[in-house]
C-alpha cells in the first residue's frame, strides 16, 4: 500500500489525525492507526492516521443518509452559497493546503500543489455556479397529457479517490454531488489523506453535519466496504483501472451506478513542421514531469514523425536536463519526488525492463540517483526511451512515473493507428501548425480528452473523462455533474378532465 502499516517508524511522527464521521472528529472504531510516508525521506512517516473498517464506514454511510434526509430539500442557493463558503475558505488556506499537500505527495509546491489548490478553489465556484441547473425537460406527449422530466439525486455517494491530486479530485467529487442534492462518503488514498482531512475542517464549518463524511483507511478494506455498503447508492472511483473494475464488480452486485476515471498511456503526436521549442514545451508539460509523470493524463508516449525525431529528442533532452528536481518545499524546486516507495519501485522496475530491451536507446535519465540528497528520498530523473516498441511493456502499460517512450512514424495513418494501439482512451496531444490535419487527426484519436498545440489540464466546465479502459462517465463539467450525480425522474399528468 505504500504505507508503513505493518511497523511503527522508529520517530513517530508528531501529526496524528481523526477523521470526519458526521459532526464529529473520531478515530477508527477498533483503534487501529496507519502512517503516511515522507517521499522527501526514505522510511520516514509524517503522520499517523486513522485506519478506518467497516463499523467506521456503516456510521459514516448513516450519517450521509440521515443528513441527505433534508440535504435532498435544500434550496440550491444554500447548496450554492456553502460550495462559495467552501471555496473561499480553501482560498484563505491556500498555502497551508499547498505544503501538506507537497509534503506528503512529494509534488513540487511552486510548480504543482499552490495550483492543485487553486483548482480546487475554482471547482468549488464552477459547480456553485451551476447548482441552479439542476432541471428536467416536458415531453411532447399530445393534448391532455403533461409529462416532464426532474433530475433527482441518488442519496449517498461512495467517493474514492487517488494519491496524485488530492485536493481537486475531492473536489470534482465533492462540488458536484453536494450541488445536485447528494451526501458524500468521501475515501482518500492512505498515501495522500492529510490534505483532504484539512479540506474537511474547512468544509464541515460550512455544512450540515453528516453531508461530507472523510473517512481514511487502505482501499482494499475502507474502499470495497464503501463499495459494498448498502447505503451508498452511486459509486464515483478515481484510480487505477484494475481497482476500479473490482469497484465496479462491487457495484454490479448491488446494481448501484457508477463513474470510473482510470488509467491513461497517453499519445502525443508530433508532425514535421513542429520541430520547435513551443513544442518541445508543450510535450514535457503534457507528460507533467514537473509532477513526475504522475497524472493520469501524461502523455507518455510520444510519436515523432522519422524526418524530425533526432533533432526533437536532443532539444528536449536539454530542456528536461535543466529541470530542477528536489525537496518538494523548496521553491527553487521545478520536480519533486515519486509519492511513494511503492510507486519508486514501480517506476525503477519499468525503466530498468524498458532499458535493457533490445534496440532501446536511453535518451535522458535511466538509474535514479544513488548517493548525494536525491538519493534520501524517492527521487527519479526525467526519462526517455526511444527506438522502443509499441508492444514493449514500458510500451503498453500505465508507468505513472517521469517515463516517456518514443517512437517514429512515417505517415498520418500510421501515426494514428499506433497512437490508437492501446487499452487506454484517457487523453491525447496533437502537435502540428495546419489546422485541418490537426483536426483530422483529433477526431480520429479513440480518447476523451484531446488537445491540439498545448499540453495542459483539465479545467472546470470541460467534460472529462476517457475511452475504452479509461473509464466511464465525465466529470468536472455540468454535463458531467448531470450525468453522474443525477437520476432522471418521469412525471406524466392527465390534464384533460
Ligand atoms: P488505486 O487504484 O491504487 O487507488 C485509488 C483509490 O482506491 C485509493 O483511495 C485506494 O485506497 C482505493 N482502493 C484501493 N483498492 C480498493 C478496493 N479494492 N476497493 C475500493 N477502493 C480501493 O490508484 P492510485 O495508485 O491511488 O492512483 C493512481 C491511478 O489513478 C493511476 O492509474 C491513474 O491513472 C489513476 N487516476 C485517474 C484519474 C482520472 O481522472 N482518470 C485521475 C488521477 C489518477
Amino acid at each position: 500500500m505504500g504505507v508503513l502499516t505493518a511497523e511503527r517508524p522508529a520517530t513517530a511522527p508528531s501529526r496524528r489525525e481523526t477523521m470526519l464521521i458526521g459532526n464529529e472528529w473520531l478515530a477508527a472504531a477498533d483503534g487501529r492507526t496507519f502512517f503516511v510516508e515522507n517521499p522527501a525521506k526514505r522510511d520516514s512517516a509524517i503522520a499517523e492516521v486513522p485506519r478506518a473498517g467497516a463499523a467506521d464506514i456503516d456510521r459514516a454511510a448513516r450519517a450521509a443518509a440521515k443528513a441527505f434526509e433534508t440535504w435532498r430539500t435544500t434550496h440550491w442557493k444554500d447548496r450554492a452559497r456553502a460550495l462559495y463558503a467552501i471555496a473561499d475558505g480553501v482560498e484563505a488556506r491556500l498555502e497551508e493546503l499547498a505544503r501538506t499537500l507537497s509534503s506528503e505527495t512529494g509534488n513540487a509546491i511552486r510548480t504543482i500543489t499552490r495550483a492543485e489548490v487553486r483548482g480546487a478553489v475554482d471547482t468549488f465556484r464552477y459547480f456553485a455556479g451551476v447548482a441552479s441547473e439542476v432541471k428536467g425537460e416536458t415531453v411532447p406527449l399530445g393534448p391532455g397529457v403533461l409529462s416532464y422530466t426532474l433530475r433527482e439525486p441518488f442519496g449517498v455517494v461512495g467517493a474514492i479517490v487517488p494519491w496524485n491530486v488530492p485536493i481537486t479530485i475531492s473536489a470534482w467529487k465533492i462540488g458536484p454531488a453536494l450541488a445536485t442534492g447528494n451526501t458524500i462518503v468521501l475515501k482518500p488514498s492512505a498515501d495522500a489523506p492529510l490534505a483532504v482531512l484539512e479540506l474537511a475542517r474547512i468544509c464541515a464549518e460550512h455544512l450540515p453535519p453528516g453531508v461530507l463524511n472523510v473517512v481514511t483507511g487502505l482501499g482494499e478494506e475502507c474502499g470495497a466496504a464503501i463499495a459494498e455498503h448498502p447505503l451508498v447508492r452511486k459509486l464515483s472511483f478515481t484510480g487505477h483501472t484494475d481497482t476500479g473494475r473490482s469497484v465496479m464488480r462491487a457495484a454490479a452486485e448491488r446494481i448501484v451506478p457508477v463513474s470510473l476515471e482510470l488509467g491513461g498511456k497517453s499519445p502525443q503526436i508530433v508532425f514535421p513542421d513542429s520541430n520547435d521549442e513551443r513544442t518541445v514545451d508543450g510535450v514535457i508539460a503534457g507528460m507533467r514531469f514537473t509532477r513526475q509523470g504522475q497524472s493520469c493524463t501524461a502523455g507518455s508516449r510520444l510519436f515523432l514523425h522519422e524526418s524530425i525525431s533526432d533533432d526533437f529528442l536532443a532539444k528536449l533532452a536539454a530542456k528536461l536536463s535543466k529541470l530542477r528536481i528536489g525537496d518538494p518545499l523548496d521553491e527553487a524546486t521545478d520536480m519533486g519526488a515519486i509519492a511513494s516507495k511503492r510507486q519508486f519501485e514501480k517506476v525503477c522496475g519499468y525503466i530498468a525492463e524498458g532499458a535493457q530491451e533490445k534496440g532501446a536507446k536511453v535518451v535522458i535519465g535511466g538509474t535514479p540517483p544513488s548517493h548525494g540528497p536525491l538519493a534520501e528520498g524517492y527521487y527519479v530523473q526525467p526519462t526517455v526511451i526511444s527506438l522502443v516498441g509499441n508492444d514493449w511493456r514500458i510500451a503498453r502499460e500505465e508507468v505513472f512515473g517521469p517515463v516517456m517512450v518514443a517512437l517514429p512514424w512515417q505517415d498520418e495513418a500510421d501515426a494514428i493507428r499506433m497512437a490508437n494501439d492501446t487499452h487506454y482512451g484517457l487523453a491525447a496531444y496533437v502537435w502540428t501548425r495546419d489546422i485541418g490535419r490537426a483536426i483530422r487527426t483529433a477526431h480520429a484519436l479513440d480518447a476523451g480528452f484531446v488537445q491540439i498545440g498545448q499540453g495542459g489540464g483539465q479545467l472546470p466546465g470541460q467534460s472529462y473523462g476517457g475511452f475504452k479502459q479509461s473509464g466511464i462517465g465525465r466529470e468536472v463539467s455540468l454535463e458531467g455533474m448531470l450525468e453522474s450525480y443525477t437520476q432522471r425522474k418521469s412525471v406524466t399528468i392527465n390534464i384533460a378532465n
